[in-house]
């Protein structure tokens, strides 16, 4: 990466932080999931820039992956465990950071063992530590707070235009042997639940993106994909947003079906902790320094 490429990973990182900050202050019983994500995408673009994926907002235990439907009414409930989920593209660079709010105040120690192994897992990032040596400190961090950490789910290397470019930095000890290196660039995301540490796809899916684009058929389905390849390009879209543009319900469907079917766009469903359990999840950008990590979206 030349100096000019992490300048933008720098910029990413920093609007990221200042908009998750400026974002907690929305996050209150009785506000609007819909008004939540959608002020919050707009304070990404007041800035210049544009989300590297719909802002997510999963409750309880839905652990990733939820972002409001279009005419979505649900609201914010007095004892929601709130996951906000929110990332930057700055041409190109991506940053992807992540907190818990606990609205009834009855699940704070949830919420520190996320925080706590994500401060953990930093602190012993620098060239040469095992991705799978991470997973350990997580593990055992969240583990001596009582709770589990979410094995099926991990951390992921980001390069440019590529929000999860391969290399994983696993929630648990595995025997992962690659070894950071200067100039890398990972989301670390410890989630922590009161379940069994496991999540499962739900059938619903309100986030797409780009696969690859052959022949499509149906002609709304075209107008769709060169709607979201001038738009998004690869990135992760939401079905509100092609809804914005393209008002028939049915047609969107039935073209985001064609396209899922066809392969030419893949969906990202709902994650839910499989026995139910509370999740807590808390994430940070980092860059891989001479001797440590520097915390992009501290
Ligand atoms: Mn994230
Ligand atoms: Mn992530």
């Amino acid at each position: 990466m030349d100096d000019h490429e992490i300048g933008n990973f720098r910029q990413a990182g920093k609007l990221a932080s200042r908009i998750r900050e400026d974002s907690k202050r929305l996050i209150m019983v009785g506000e609007t999931l819909l008004d939540i994500a959608e002020t919050v995408e707009k304070m990404i673009f007041e800035e210049g820039a544009k989300p590297a994926f719909p802002v997510n907002i999963s409750i309880n235990e839905i652990a990733a992956h939820y972002t409001p439907e279009f005419e979505c009414d649900k609201l914010l409930g007095e004892s929601d465990i709130v996951k906000i989920d929110l990332g930057i593209e700055v041409e190109g660079a991506l940053s992807d950071t992540a907190y818990t709010i606990d609205l009834g105040g009855k699940h704070g120690k949830l919420v520190q063992a996320s925080e706590e192994a994500l401060a953990n897992a930093i602190k012993m990032i620098k060239p040469g530590t095992e991705v799978g040596n991470v997973g350990g400190t997580i593990e055992e961090t969240i583990k001596g707070h009582g709770f589990k950490p979410i094995a099926n789910l991990s951390g992921h290397m980001i390069k440019s235009n590529q929000l999860h470019a391969g290399v994983e930095v696993p929630n648990i000890k595995t025997n992962d042997s690659y070894k950071f290196q200067e100039g890398d660039i990972f989301a670390v995301e410890p989630f922590a639940t009161t379940g069994s540490g496991y999540v499962e796809d739900l059938e619903h899916v309100e986030i797409f993106s780009l696969y690859s684009v052959g022949n499509i058929k149906m002609r709304q389905s075209r107008k769709i994909v060169e709607y979201v390849v001038s738009n998004y390009g690869m990135l992760p879209f939401a079905e509100r947003w092609v809804r914005k543009n393209f008002p028939s319900r049915l047609l969107v469907s039935a073209a985001l079906k064609e396209l899922l079917q066809n392969h030419f766009i893949r969906g990202y469903p709902v994650l839910r902790e499989v026995s139910r359990g509370l999740v807590a999840q808390t994430e940070h950008t980092i860059l891989v320094t001479s001797d440590g990590c520097e915390v992009l979206t501290k």
